[in-house]
């Protein structure tokens, strides 16, 4: 038996036993992109460890519901209610309607994330498309009290609500002390306190996107969605939000909020946090000039990069770090990781080399227990990763007759394999699709090799034959006077 599944909860800063509210059900929250520009590294990053987390979930047998949102509107430069709407100031850089950025990097952003082999989420609602549910539960907190409309716009009381509730508790920190961080009111502000936010944002005359409220012409403040579509999907109270750590102390902690003085129960069960990546061990960020997109390190196309890597190479090198520690790129860490995931499929594809034995010189069984508690310890990958490449170590050995397995063991050492390093780890072959890709270009050279010759030799017969056999087989040969072409 493996031992059970623990997740560390942000909220109680432990780890804790997975019990879900409805077991086989679960359901998981993860906050999406903001959709005004390339997905960046970081994000992918997310995106990439809770997909392993959804995958390991449905492998050990949960029904999830897995809502990532995309946050289409509301989310201004400042994460404090200041500054311009992010789609109007790029809509003006780029002279197109927001909805247009909004397409083109939806878009860029599942391009990205199928070309990392991750699943799609079960839902991904956007908040545009959830105007009506926002204005709705705006309207319940300024009900419950804990909200206020100034010249309208509406703010969340956040002192009113920390009479009743720990405000601050995901980060666990105390009321006092969040109010030293941040900037005394002037008597220009519309705000009461100094740590309230906006549920809407009144619309100013040059404002593209808005719509009608009961406080007249406006737009939901950022964290509203979050709260209004996981309630609307996964209920009141939900198993799984997770998000970048960079989400704990603003927009997570005022989704908690929102969410208790709308419905007074935790909404939250297990709180789970990606950590940040960081270049040649400094932080990665825009500014810095150190922060890549995808696509970047896949070309290699970046003053910091020496060359490309591939897509499995870089999600293999990212599973290569727990989710909750921080990743630090560098070249030299990237061609390592490389080195692993091509030993890795290379060992894969050595397994039907493995001449049976009567008997095993290793105990496979063992083998998976120890996977399993490598992802039941907080989804624990570098430690998985570790345990496969014993595995590795085993099948290279059995190939060369130093270790010996059964067939049934050798069986059950490729659903191992199919098991954790694809399924789970979401990793795919890419020597296997270029191979085959190969391969028929291969063949294909040949057989209109022996057709140029049976020309050239006025064999009309065989050349016609090599013609029709290979319509018949649904490729489409073409003579130019450039050589001959082909097509499936
Ligand atoms: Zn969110």
């Amino acid at each position: 038996m493996s031992q059970p599944l623990v997740i560390y909860n942000t909220l109680s800063r432990a780890k804790e036993l997975f019990e879900p509210i409805k077991p086989p059900f679960v359901g998981m929250y993860v906050c999406g992109p903001t959709v005004y520009s390339d997905v960046h590294l970081g994000n992918s990053r997310t995106f990439i460890s809770f997909d392993m987390i959804y995958r390991y979930l449905l492998h050990i047998g949960y029904k999830v519901r897995y809502v990532r949102n995309i946050t289409d509107a509301g989310h201004l430069e400042g994460d404090n209610d200041e500054g311009e709407d992010k789609f109007a100031k790029k809509a003006k850089l780029e002279q197109l309607e927001p909805m247009e950025i909004v397409q083109k990097y939806t878009l860029g952003f599942h391009e990205v994330l199928r070309i990392f082999n991750t699943l799609p989420p079960s839902i991904e609602p956007a908040a545009t498309g959830h105007i009506v549910e926002q204005i709705e539960m705006i309207k319940e907190i300024l009900a419950a009290g804990y909200a206020y409309e100034t010249d309208g716009t509406v703010y969340f009381d956040v002192e009113k609500y920390s009479l009743e509730y720990p405000y601050g508790v995901l980060t666990n920190r105390k009321l006092e002390d969040l109010l030293e961080g941040t900037r005394e009111l002037s008597g220009q502000d519309e705000k009461r306190g100094r740590l309230d936010f906006a549920l809407w944002i009144k619309a100013k005359p040059e404002t593209l996107m808005k719509w009608p409220s009961p406080w007249g012409w406006g737009f939901p403040g950022w964290h509203i969605e979050c709260s209004a579509m996981s309630t609307k999907y996964l209920g009141t109270t939900f198993d799984i939000h997770g998000g970048g750590m960079d989400l704990q102390a603003t927009h997570h902690t005022n989704e908690i909020a929102q969410s208790q003085a709308c419905h007074h129960v935790e909404p939250v069960k297990y709180w789970v946090h990606t950590n940040m990546l960081t270049v040649n061990g400094a932080r990665m960020s825009k500014t810095a000039g150190n922060g890549f997109l995808p696509k970047e390190l896949f070309t290699g196309d970046h003053p910091l990069l020496e060359r490309g890597y591939s897509p499995m190479t870089v999600r293999f090198f990212m599973a290569q770090s727990h989710y909750r520690s921080t990743l630090d790129f560098s070249n030299e860490a990237l061609q390592a990781a490389e080195k692993g995931y091509k030993k890795l499929m290379e060992s894969i594809q050595r397994i039907s080399k493995i001449e049976p034995a009567d008997s095993s010189s290793v105990n496979i069984d063992e083998l998976r227990k120890n996977c399993y508690d490598a992802m039941n310890d907080d989804f624990n990958s570098p430690v998985l990763i570790a345990q496969l490449f014993e595995a590795v170590r085993i099948i290279n050995s059995a190939v060369d007759k130093t270790e010996t397995l059964t067939a049934t063991d050798i069986e059950k050492l490729k659903a191992l394999m199919q098991t954790f390093v694809f399924d789970v780890l979401g990793l795919t072959d890419e020597s296997e699709a270029n191979a085959g890709g190969d391969v028929i270009n291969g063949l294909m050279n040949l057989i209109l090799d022996i057709r140029k010759s049976a020309r050239e030799n006025k064999d009309w017969a065989t050349s016609d034959k090599i013609r029709d056999e290979l319509k018949a087989a649904g490729v489409e040969i073409k003579d130019t006077k450039d050589g001959v072409e082909w097509r499936v």
